[in-house]
């Protein structure tokens, strides 16, 4: 016989085995929660003011997700403006969007080193590192180093981007120390005292030594340079040869074919009208082997066509397939892949203020856009190669070249 207190204690075990088998079924379910981790209040979290996010552990990384990482650094930064370059290590963020951080038991402060910030507020943009670590509490805290720079102090914007069209104008001495005489050109020029812009220059020769490599050699150069003084001259002489023959709003007229006086790019010296010997008219030029030379190599030595057929409407200048514009690179590589004009690069680089951008042999470039008195704020270890552009009378774009 079994007595009563027997059977309370093979009631109390059978109890005590049905409830820890049925833990086990549902706890197998979590891979890695082991009953002590359960017990000891081991979750990591971030603490963002007084709101804490929990974070999921998953075979033995912290589950950190990018809208989560990105929340924190908005906090940290203090502006909602908030961009993450990750870099290409194993802290990229998955295509769910989460970065997994391995904890490590033995080493405790682990920095992880996620990639580079950018984060915009009204003062300008401030660039750092994303390091983050743990503290002893398991909160994930972002490491931030204090010692800043500013990187705009140095720098002379570099004008060869300008937006340049009737409203965007130019002072009448825009650019004017640069203007040097054309020499020794690989192609036939229309007059003798041509003159361009010295960069222009520059890479108008690389651009035509590759031509003739390639065994396109029939280039004409048209027009270049113009003073604001032939500007208006040219100007005025077209209106009144349509005022002339009757023409009606021949003011409007004459300026879809000749820039009015502050709104020519041939008064920067940073254009040119380029033709081909077999096809000197300037409409029969797309027929010809060295405009379709020009449409394909043009923008790898940072040259544009700026009026485009099918970009009439944005750039209000009728078609000039002779009108090439140097914007430098990687700006003009950036147009080719997007297919943009001037106009709408601006409009782009404006619309996004930071724009990543890879050319097709794989430099990484960010662009960042900043009104003209905003600052650049760097972290002192950063090592970057940067330059500055003027896009228009009140905007630059920092250009970053990335080298990981
Ligand atoms: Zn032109």
């Amino acid at each position: 016989m079994i007595n009563k207190k027997s059977k309370k204690l093979i009631f109390s075990a059978i109890f005590i085995i049905m409830i820890l088998t049925i833990s086990s079924i549902i706890f197998s379910h979590y891979e890695n929660v082991s009953w002590l981790s359960l017990f000891k209040f081991n979750s990591y979290k971030i603490r963002l003011g007084n709101e804490t996010i929990r974070l999921k552990k998953k075979d033995n990384t912290i589950a950190l997700s990018e809208n989560d990482l990105k929340a924190m650094l908005q906090h940290q930064y203090n502006t909602t403006e908030v961009y993450i370059q990750f870099n290409d290590t194993d802290y990229k963020p998955d295509e769910e969007g989460t970065i997994f951080l391995p904890i490590d038991k033995d080493n405790e402060n682990v920095i992880y080193n996620l990639g580079q910030l950018f984060a915009f507020d009204d003062k300008g943009w401030i660039t750092n590192y994303i390091d983050l670590s743990i503290d002893d509490n398991k909160f994930l805290y972002v490491v931030e180093d204090k010692s800043y720079s500013n990187v705009l102090e140095d720098i002379t914007a570099d004008i060869h981007a300008r937006l340049i069209n009737k409203d965007n104008t130019i002072p009448d001495d825009f650019n004017m120390e640069n203007i040097v005489p054309i020499k020794g050109i690989k192609a036939i020029i229309s007059s003798r005292d041509m003159k361009l812009d010295k960069e222009t220059l520059d890479n108008i020769n690389l651009l035509l030594s590759k031509a003739e490599d390639d065994g396109v050699t029939g280039f004409v150069i048209n027009s270049t340079y113009r003073s604001y003084q032939e500007q208006k001259n040219l100007f005025e002489y077209r209106l009144n040869e349509k005022k002339n023959s009757g023409v009606e709003n021949a003011f409007e007229e004459t300026a879809k074919f000749v820039a009015y006086p502050g709104t020519s790019e041939h008064q920067t010296g940073m254009a040119l009208d380029i033709l081909s010997l077999k096809y000197p008219k300037g409409s029969e030029f797309p027929n010809s082997e060295e405009y379709a030379w020009l449409m394909e190599n043009c923008w790898d030595f940072g040259f544009i066509p700026r009026y485009p057929e099918e970009k009439v409407e944005i750039t209000k200048i009728s078609f000039e397939p002779w009108h090439f514009r140097y914007i430098g690179k990687p700006l003009s590589l950036y147009a080719k892949e997007t297919g943009y004009c001037l106009e709408e690069v601006v409009e782009s680089l404006r619309n996004n203020k930071f724009t990543y951008f890879e050319t097709s042999n794989n430099e990484e470039y960010i662009f960042l856009l900043i009104k003209k008195r905003q600052d650049f704020i760097a972290e002192n270890r950063l090592n970057m190669d940067c330059s500055l552009l003027e896009l228009t009378e009140n905007e630059d774009l920092v250009i970053l070249k990335l080298s990981f």
